[in-house]
């Protein structure tokens, strides 16, 4: 059995909820975490959410969007974007915990060798400058730009299983061939962000290192393990000292805005994997974060069974 999986856990990452009838609300962590309390699983280990600071964050973002933020959030109405991101009150506070969050599992995870799980992150939408699609601060692109620049680490894996393309990591970085990328995905001609084809695969020096697979809407299991087999011999021919893995549950079928039928295999299976691969490949750094997930007794189903995957459980 692989050795305790932290879990972060406090009402600080609930703050991060849109006002109904948005579909991003609290419910979704609440469910998870019932969920989770009712599995007594012996090796999850609780850890409490932590503020970012704006340093942290200016580690990806620009000055002038986290100021913009930080006024949005005092004012406590309007967008932040173009009308997906509504901003409330107390919202760059919200934003700064999940990134301070990721950032502190991710010390862990370097630290003590173990594997983590921040479910309020995976904000992968958010762009240096600027919201998008429910992600006010993008805390993947925060991580990556950490783990380059802060903790000497020269190559990361970033997986993304979320129904949605993960546009603000993938762009962001689509030139830099220190980011290994590879994300499964509804195929963009049907869903938000619309983008994520084929021969999107880097450019520059990055050319070959990001891999995106779009999948048909309705598709099921069978079409994802395809996908994400492809996913495993793309990582066994690349070199990386850490893994970054963005579990969005919202491929699951039964999802209010999108129309994949996953089951919470896919997530078992993913989870399972990539610890393996960790495991193998970087000293077993691997650091899982949320995402989507807009059906709560999904999200619960799903997120279990990427903390029973970590653990190598199926
Ligand atoms: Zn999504």
């Amino acid at each position: 059995m692989t050795g305790p999986i932290l879990v972060a856990r406090g009402d600080e990452l609930l703050r991060y909820s849109f006002p109904s009838p948005h579909p991003l609300g609290r419910q979704r962590l609440e469910r998870f975490y019932q969920m989770l309390d009712s599995e007594k699983l012996g090796y999850v280990r609780y850890v409490k959410p932590v503020k970012a600071t704006r340093e942290t964050i200016t580690l990806f973002h620009t000055e002038r969007y986290v100021s913009f933020v930080e006024k949005m959030s005092e004012v406590g109405s309007g967008y932040l974007d173009y009308g997906d991101t509504p901003a409330f009150p107390g919202c760059y506070e919200a934003a700064a915990y999940v990134v301070g969050t990721t950032i502190h599992l991710l010390d862990k995870v370097l630290d003590e060798g173990v594997k983590a799980f921040n479910p309020m992150g995976g904000l992968h939408h958010a762009r240096r400058d600027r919201a998008g699609g429910f992600c006010i601060f993008n805390d993947a692109g925060v991580a990556i730009e950490y783990l380059l620049r802060k903790a000497g680490i020269t190559n990361v894996a970033y997986i993304d299983i979320d129904a949605h393309h993960g546009d603000g990591v993938c762009y962001e970085f689509y030139d830099d061939d220190r980011l290994i990328f590879a994300d499964i995905h509804q195929d963009g001609r049907t869903l938000y962000p619309g983008t994520g084809f084929r021969d999107e695969t880097g450019t520059g020096k990055a050319r070959g290192l990001k891999l995106n697979i779009p999948i048909p809407p309705f598709s099921s299991d069978e079409e994802f393990f395809n996908a994400f087999r492809e996913v495993e011999n793309f990582l066994e021919g690349h070199r990386f000292d850490f893994i970054l893995f963005q579990c969005g549950a919202d491929g699951v079928e039964g999802d209010p805005i999108t129309s994949l039928q996953y089951s919470p295999k896919a997530h078992s299976y993913a989870a399972r994997r990539l610890a393996e691969i960790a495991d193998r490949k970087c000293g077993g750094r691997v650091l899982a974060m949320g995402g989507g997930g807009y059906n709560p007794d999904n999200v619960g189903r799903a997120w279990l069974a990427v903390v029973k995957g970590l653990a190598g459980e199926v």
